[in-house]
């Protein structure tokens, strides 16, 4: 396999599935089995996961509600969500921990740093909830944040577009998508992979990020094994 240790990013919007709002179970449960086909190959997996399906700080601020209060509302959120990965993958047979930023002892760890790393030695998937416990965040910046403190191999962004491309291919026919991009060219052009503390975290630990189309089924699995699926941002 190509990595041994990836960090997988998944947004609450793609846990909705064809929903307007909350969790599909049927993309829970696809999503449950495209991770656990690339956890049977040996490769230590830890999730980091949205909740924009359910909450969002800035969309609080909109509505007059204190951006702080919004934002701790969207990492429960995201909580909420990891406990549903966290039920689906463990319905397929693989051992999980659910590990969060805010401490909440009766629902999930406290996230700590070795002992997530020791999770994964184990063989265990470690999902981390609650972004980084602090507002002003968001489930990218933790994504990047978590990954570098776990020694992961790479960002993988699952998202509904297969790469990045050179606009945006829902409105633009035009567009291309680039095979791999430098994380400056991203800078320059302006392209759109992640807020810009998730980007530079990512840049200035040299940890690539591939943004890759997490509903295709299999695509997972080829990323892993090698074969060329997304954009490769390094
Ligand atoms: N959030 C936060 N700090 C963090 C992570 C998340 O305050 O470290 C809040 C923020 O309000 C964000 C919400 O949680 O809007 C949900 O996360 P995000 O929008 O990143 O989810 P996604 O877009 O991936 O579904």
């Amino acid at each position: 396999m190509k990595y041994q240790r990836i960090l997988l990013k998944l947004s609450g919007e793609a846990l909705m599935g064809n929903q307007p709002y909350g969790i599909d179970p049927e993309r829970i449960q696809q999503y449950a089995q495209e991770i656990k086909r690339v956890k049977d190959t040996g490769v230590e997996v830890a999730i980091v996961i949205g909740g924009g399906n359910i909450f969002r700080g800035v969309q609080a601020q909109n509505s007059g509600m204190d951006r702080v209060q919004g934002d701790y509302m969207g990492m429960l959120a995201t909580v909420i969500n990891g406990m549903a990965l966290q039920s689906a993958l463990e319905q397929t047979g693989v051992y999980t921990r659910l590990m969060s930023g805010i401490k909440m002892e009766q629902v999930c760890e406290p996230f700590i740093r070795r002992r997530a790393i020791r999770h994964l030695e184990k063989g265990r998937i470690v999902i981390f909830g609650a972004g980084i416990g602090n507002p002003y965040f968001t489930t990218d910046s933790t994504a990047s944040l978590r990954a570098i403190e776990i020694e992961a191999d790479v960002v993988l962004k699952g998202t509904r577009v297969d790469g990045v491309y050179t606009a945006d291919p829902e409105k633009d026919p035009t567009a291309k998508r680039f095979s791999t991009i430098t994380f400056s060219e991203v800078y320059q052009k302006k392209l759109n992979v992640m807020d810009m503390t998730a980007f530079t975290l990512c840049q200035e630990n040299n940890l690539p990020i591939i943004v890759f189309d997490m509903n295709k089924p299999g695509n997972l699995f080829n990323l892993i094994s090698g074969q060329e699926v997304g954009t490769l941002i390094n």
